[in-house]
C-alpha cells in the first residue's frame, strides 16, 4: 500500500466509535447496531464509492432513527381503537407518568414508613374513586388475562355458566370456549343463540357451579327474536347449599361510566349496581389507556382473585400501572377526544388540509372499532385521495415524513382527521403533499 493510497486514509473502527457522533449514537442504539454501520461505511470507502472523510457520516446517516423498530403512524383510518396500531394511543398525562416511573420508583414501597407496600395502590385508588360502587380492584395484563383468572379462581375443576347467544369468538384467536377450557373449568352452555333466561340459568346452576359468565358480545349484533337475561336477574342464584353464585361479567371495552354516544356500550358502574358480583374489561380499549386488564367488583371475590397463585403470573408492570393510573385520574385521553370529536368540529380541519392540497373534503363514517360497538357510525371529514397515494403513504420516501395510515373505500382514498391530534394537523399535511407530489397528481 502506498503512502497515496487512500484507503490508508480510512480512520480506524475504534477511533470511529470514539468520535462523539457516533459514540452518542451507540448509547441510543446499541453498540453492535453502529459497529455495523461503521464496517459497511468503511467498506464503501475502501470500494472508492465515498471520500474517506465521510466515512463517519456515511455510517450515521445509515444508523435507524430510534432503537425500536415501532414506527409511530398518524391514524387517518377513522377506527379509533385500531388493534393493528396499537388500540389507544396514551394521553399526555399518561406519557408523562410512564416517563416519571421508567426509573427506580416506589410501585411497591411505603415511603413514609419504609417498608414493602402494596404494589400500584395508586392506580387500585384511582380506579375505586372512579368507580364506587367497586370495593377493590386488580390490574392485571389485558382483558383475556382478568377473564383467565376469574375463571380459574372461581371455577377451575367445577362449571362456568354461560349463555350459548355469549359463545364469542372477540379476534385473534380469542374464543371464548377455549379460554375457558384452558383454564381447567367445564363450560356449561345454556339458552339458545338468541335467547336465554334467567330459568336457563337457575336450571343449570348446581353443586358444582363455579360462577355464571356474562360476555358482552361486543363484536357482533343479533337482531330480530333476541332475548338475554339481564345481570340483574342473575344476581340472587343460589347453589343448592344456599351459596351465591358469582357472576363474572366480562364488558370487554373499558368504560368505567355510562357514555352518551356509545349507549349500548356496557359500563363497570352499571353492571356492578345491576347486580355483577365482578366486572373485567381492557384498559386499551375505551377507556384509553394501556394494554392491561381490570378487575373490579366485591372485594371477598376480587380478593380470591388476588391471592390466586396466576396472579402473580399475570401482573403489570410500573409503566402500566403509572400510565393506567394517569388515564383514570384525568379522565381525559384521545380516545375519548376521537370518539367524541363531531362532524362539525372535523370539517374545518379536512377542508383546510383540502384547499392546501387542491383536493375535495368528503362526508365519512368512521368507527369504534377494536371489537366495540359495532354498527355505530361516527359521523366526520375526510380528504379524498387516489388510492395509490395511500399506499405512498404507509412508506414515505423521506424518513423526516410520519407514515400515515388512511383508509380505502369504494376505490378512494380517504384520509379522515378524527383519530389525527389537531396538532399533527401540519405532520399529516406534510406526508400528503409528499406522497401526492411522487405519485405525480
Ligand atoms: C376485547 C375483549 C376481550 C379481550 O380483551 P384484551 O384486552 O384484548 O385481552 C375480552 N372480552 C371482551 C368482551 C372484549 O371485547
Amino acid at each position: 500500500m502506498s503512502q497515496s493510497d487512500p484507503r490508508r486514509a480510512i480512520a480506524r473502527t475504534d477511533v470511529l466509535l470514539a468520535s462523539p457522533p457516533l459514540a452518542a449514537a451507540a448509547a441510543r442504539l446499541g453498540r453492535s447496531s453502529v459497529r455495523a454501520a461503521v464496517a459497511g461505511a468503511q467498506d464503501r470507502a475502501r470500494r472508492g464509492e465515498i471520500d474517506p472523510e465521510e466515512v463517519a457520516a456515511a455510517a450515521l446517516a445509515a444508523l435507524p432513527a430510534r432503537a425500536s423498530s415501532l414506527t409511530p403512524v398518524l391514524n387517518a383510518t377513522g377506527v379509533v381503537v385500531h388493534t393493528n396500531i396499537g388500540r389507544a394511543p396514551l394521553s399526555r398525562a399518561a406519557v408523562e407518568a410512564v416517563l416519571d416511573a421508567t426509573g427506580y420508583v416506589d410501585v411497591e414501597l411505603d415511603l413514609s414508613t419504609g417498608a414493602r407496600g402494596r404494589r400500584g395502590t395508586g392506580a387500585l385508588a384511582a380506579l375505586r374513586e372512579a368507580v364506587p360502587a367497586a370495593q377493590d380492584a386488580l390490574v392485571v395484563n389485558n382483558g383475556a388475562a382478568a377473564l383467565v383468572l376469574a375463571t380459574t379462581a372461581l371455577a377451575a375443576g367445577r362449571e362456568v355458566v354461560v349463555s350459548r347467544g355469549e359463545m364469542v369468538e372477540i379476534g385473534d384467536g380469542f374464543r371464548l370456549p377455549d379460554l375457558i377450557a384452558s383454564t381447567g373449568a367445564r363450560l356449561r352452555e345454556v339458552g339458545t343463540t338468541n335467547r336465554t333466561h334467567r330459568q336457563d340459568y337457575a336450571d343449570a346452576v348446581g353443586a358444582d357451579t363455579g360462577c355464571v359468565l356474562k360476555v358482552h358480545p361486543s363484536n357482533f349484533r343479533v337482531e330480530g327474536f333476541v332475548s338475554a337475561a339481564g345481570l340483574a336477574e342473575l344476581r340472587d342464584l343460589r347453589r343448592p347449599d344456599g351459596t351465591r353464585v358469582p357472576v363474572v361479567a366480562d364488558i370487554g371495552s373499558g368504560l368505567l361510566a355510562p357514555d352518551p354516544v356509545l349507549p349500548q356500550e356496557p359500563d363497570a358502574a352499571t353492571a356492578l349496581r345491576d347486580g355483577a358480583t365482578i366486572v373485567t374489561a381492557s384498559g386499551d380499549k375505551l377507556l384509553g389507556g394501556p394494554q392491561a386488564g381490570l378487575v373490579l367488583g366485591e372485594q371477598a371475590t376480587v380478593q380470591q382473585l388476588r391471592r390466586h397463585p396466576l396472579a402473580r403470573a399475570l401482573r403489570v408492570d410500573k409503566l402500566t400501572l403509572a400510565a393506567l393510573e394517569a388515564t383514570v385520574r384525568t379522565a381525559a385521553s384521545p380516545v375519548r377526544e376521537a370518539l367524541h370529536a363531531t362532524a362539525e368540529e372535523l370539517r374545518p380541519r379536512a377542508e383546510r388540509l383540502a384547499r392546501a392540497l387542491g383536493r375535495d373534503v368528503v362526508p365519512v363514517e368512521g368507527r369504534v372499532g377494536g371489537g366495540g360497538a359495532p354498527g355505530v357510525p361516527l359521523p366526520g371529514w375526510a380528504v379524498e385521495l387516489p388510492v395509490e397515494t395511500v399506499e405512498r403513504l404507509r412508506r414515505p420516501a423521506s424518513p423526516d415524513v410520519p407514515v400515515v395510515l388512511a383508509r380505502v373505500e369504494d376505490g378512494r382514498g380517504l384520509v379522515d382527521v378524527r383519530c389525527i391530534p389537531p396538532d399533527r394537523d401540519d405532520d399529516l399535511l406534510r406526508a400528503l403533499r409528499e406522497a401526492l407530489g411522487t405519485t405525480g397528481v
